[in-house]
């Protein structure tokens, strides 16, 4: 399984440290014993943990060259990804995690202090309420996001957190063209503009994903984000 991880990891030009390795296998361990008591994730198996949840995460790397950033966000990361992996992969990084689900959140601060990782913050919010508050609005390089919702709404939570330059990351599969369509108008709104596709495959696995690139080149207007369940409820642009 290491071995694997290794492997795949360089192919997404990422070099792990035995270290890094350690960490990896001690959260995919802890992953499989939490899942028995609560839902984090329908995938257990050993080579599924590596290749469908840490392999897929780093495709961040193809994006955006992760070595150069320095803050990110990750809403919505549900069991850590792909923020808890991102900060394992680039321990340089400071990584907040996000999710609305307290019991997720426990299990995460269980991982990061396992791991012993520091300049990694859990916070247990909505995205809507969060992004709000001024410490973190505006305040990040990257947010990341895997699995939340469609661009339209994924934008409204996502893109007051990035600072202007920064990107928001969405790694979505096949469906991300027919998203576009659907979040360009939400994009432009929120102060984002569609830089790239990247097409990019997950080692080991027949996995063809998509990463939408987005970047703020404006600062988003404060009646963004609306309170928690408008932007499900009516997303920005298709209303
Ligand atoms: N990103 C993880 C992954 O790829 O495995 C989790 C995906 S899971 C399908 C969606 C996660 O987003 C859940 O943990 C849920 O609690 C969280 N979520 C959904 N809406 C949210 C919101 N408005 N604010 C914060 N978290 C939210």
């Amino acid at each position: 399984m290491k071995k694997l991880l290794i492997s795949g990891a360089k192919e997404l030009d990422i070099q792990l440290s035995e270290t890094q390795v350690e960490q990896f296998m001690k959260y995919k361990t802890l992953l499989q014993e939490w899942n028995q008591k609560m839902n984090l994730t329908a995938i257990t198996e050993d080579r599924e943990v590596i290749t469908k949840h840490f392999l897929d995460c780093m495709t961040i790397n193809k994006a955006l060259n992760m070595s150069e950033q320095k803050t990110v966000i990750d809403i919505g990361t549900g069991a850590g990804f792909p923020g808890l992996v991102i900060k394992i992969a680039f321990p340089h990084l400071k990584v907040t995690l996000v999710d609305a689900l307290k019991k997720r959140l426990t299990f995460l601060e269980t991982v990061i202090n396992e791991l012993g990782l520091t300049d990694i913050e859990c916070v247990h919010s909505r995205a809507e309420d969060l992004g709000k508050n001024k410490q973190y609005r505006e305040g990040f390089d990257i947010c990341a996001s895997r699995a939340v919702a469609n661009l339209a709404v994924l934008s409204e939570y996502t893109l007051p957190f990035v600072k202007v330059d920064g990107y928001l990351i969405a790694l979505k599969g096949q469906k991300l063209d027919e998203e576009l369509e659907q979040g360009q108008k939400a994009i432009k709104i929120l102060g984002g503009q569609l830089e790239e596709v990247v097409h990019t495959g997950v080692p080991f696995t027949d996995l063809d994903h998509k990463i939408a690139k987005i970047k703020k080149v404006k600062s988003t207007d404060t009646k963004y984000p609306r309170k928690a369940g408008e932007p499900t409820k009516a997303p920005l642009g298709l209303s």
